[in-house]
């Protein structure tokens, strides 16, 4: 197995820390908002690592996060009138209902800063006496950079560097513009828990070090999130662990590209923004991740119009022909076959091909894009067993077909039952086609039953006039718009 390690900026064989362990971490949403594509996203990824890994055989432990208070959250509340915890509160479920309909499963461990503010008081107070923290008069405390030599190695800044990156906030009480908040004093109205420092909640940056250190220990084996956490997020959670603790924190950091809408950047303020609830009522949800996984984790994703449609069509392509071998498979049901050891050690070699190739695409840093790219192949192939109409050719492709199913599920795909996939995605597009061409299909299907090819081949012409194609198979025909 080998995993990109964003630190080292390369691809490295993946030796977890202790034995078969593997204590593995992303950092999750800030709920001052519902989920966007982006999250979801996000979600998805760090669920296919850890699935695979156990897949492996490795003993997966998968902590992920809410940041449940911060200044957005402060905001909203102010806005909406709904207290802060409350409003969190809310949003969470909120999320986690999109999330289950999006069918990406739960980590092994939910974490959520509020339910762990004395592991950052704690955390905190050991960073002031070692020296690598302070508290001002006003009861706010930041970590001190200078006093972390190693600072930048993660996204390859040095301390000047890091300037041009953060929001300089102007308080005079910082020894430097680049030191970042632990521990916020609240103003008036906003939410606070006491501390040694006064009234205040923590930074964002500290909830990830301490909730890491509360759920792990010292070190873990993987640290994710999307590579706009590199800096100053990540950089900010090793120093503040290893400050603390004096050794490596995470031994293999891994970053997710980032989701564009038609070459731009997703942004609130540009309304750009695909909310994943609207998503999936637009698009089946694996339709959703067979376009996200095209795509390899480490690259940005652009999502353009046809992107959802498309993936969506392909879907229908695999799941027609896996209904077909299920219709087949209920026809031959009762009757004996005599299926030799040849034919069966060829179902058995294919089986074993798709499973062994998925895992060496799986092997290296998760490619999903070229697992996904070999179905196209391995459908080719199982529908040219079907037609070969033989005991031997339907075995294979039976076999091919439970495989796939088995296989790709890891990857969340070919969970529904085919035909009614397959009938949902034909009820959908037929909506599109207007009644008059459907008029003229209708009657051009009764001709070629009553076999009037003369009247049949006229109306294609006229469905082609009105744009479209017919498709015939022997159990009735497909529209297709030019
Ligand atoms: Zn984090």
């Amino acid at each position: 197995m080998k995993i990109y390690n964003s630190l080292s900026k390369r691809k490295e064989e993946f030796i977890p820390l202790e034995g078969n362990k593997v204590k593995m971490y992303a950092c999750g949403i800030t709920v001052s908002g519902e989920a966007h594509i982006g999250h979801g996203y996000q979600a998805l990824i760090y669920d296919i690592m850890r699935k695979y890994l156990k897949k492996l055989g490795y003993d997966v432990t998968y902590a992920r996060n809410y940041t449940d208070v911060d200044d957005k959250i402060i905001a909203k509340s102010h806005e909406t009138g709904i207290p802060a915890d409350e409003y969190a509160a809310k949003m969470i479920e909120n999320i986690n209902k999109v999330m289950a309909g999006f069918h990406v499963d739960d980590p092994d461990v939910w974490l959520k800063a509020t339910e762990n503010i004395e592991n950052i008081i704690e955390f905190v107070s050991t960073l002031i006496d070692k020296g690598h923290a302070y508290a001002t008069k006003n009861g706010d405390v930041y970590f001190d950079v200078e006093s972390f030599p190693a600072y930048g190695r993660l996204s390859n800044r040095n301390i000047e560097d890091a300037l041009d990156g953060v929001r300089v906030d102007n308080d005079d009480e910082k020894k430097n513009a680049y030191d970042f908040a632990l521990w916020k004093s609240a103003k008036a109205g906003e939410i606070y828990w006491e501390s040694p420092w006064g009234k205040g909640r923590p930074g964002w940056h500290i909830e990830c070090s301490a909730m890491n250190r509360a759920a792990f220990g010292e070190q873990i084996d993987i640290h994710g999130g999307g590579r706009d956490l590199i800096f100053p997020h990540h950089e900010n959670e090793i120093a503040q662990t290893e400050a603390l603790t004096g050794k490596p924190f995470v031994k293999y950091w891994t970053h997710n590209g980032l989701i564009k809408v038609n070459g731009q950047k997703m942004s609130k303020s540009l309304g750009n923004s695909l909310l994943l609830n609207e998503l999936l009522e637009k698009y089946s949800d694996e339709a959703v991740k067979f376009a996200l996984l095209q795509t390899n984790y480490r690259n940005d994703i652009n999502i353009t119009d046809d992107l959802f449609p498309e993936a969506e069509k392909h879907l229908y392509d695999f799941y027609s022909v896996l209904a077909l071998v299920d219709k087949i498979t209920v026809k031959l049901k009762g009757m004996e076959l005599t299926v030799d050891g040849d034919d069966a050690m060829k179902a058995a070699e294919l089986s074993e091909k798709i499973d062994g190739e998925f895992n060496a695409c799986m092997s290296d840093d998760f490619n999903t894009a070229l697992a996904l790219s070999n179905l196209f192949g391995y459908f080719k192939e199982l529908k040219k067993n079907l037609a070969e109409k033989t005991t031997g050719g339907y075995f294979a492709a039976l076999g091919m077909a439970v495989q796939i199913r088995k296989t790709y599920s890891l990857l969340g795909l070919f969970k529904k039952v085919p035909a009614e996939y397959v009938a949902w995605y034909e009820e959908k597009n037929a909506e599109d086609i207007p009644a008059e061409v459907k008029a003229v299909a209708e009657e051009r299907w009764q001709a070629r039953a009553s076999k009037d090819w003369a009247k049949s081949d006229e109306l294609r012409a006229k469905l082609a006039e009105m744009g479209y194609a017919v498709k015939d198979s022997k159990t009735g025909y497909e529209l297709i718009k030019n």
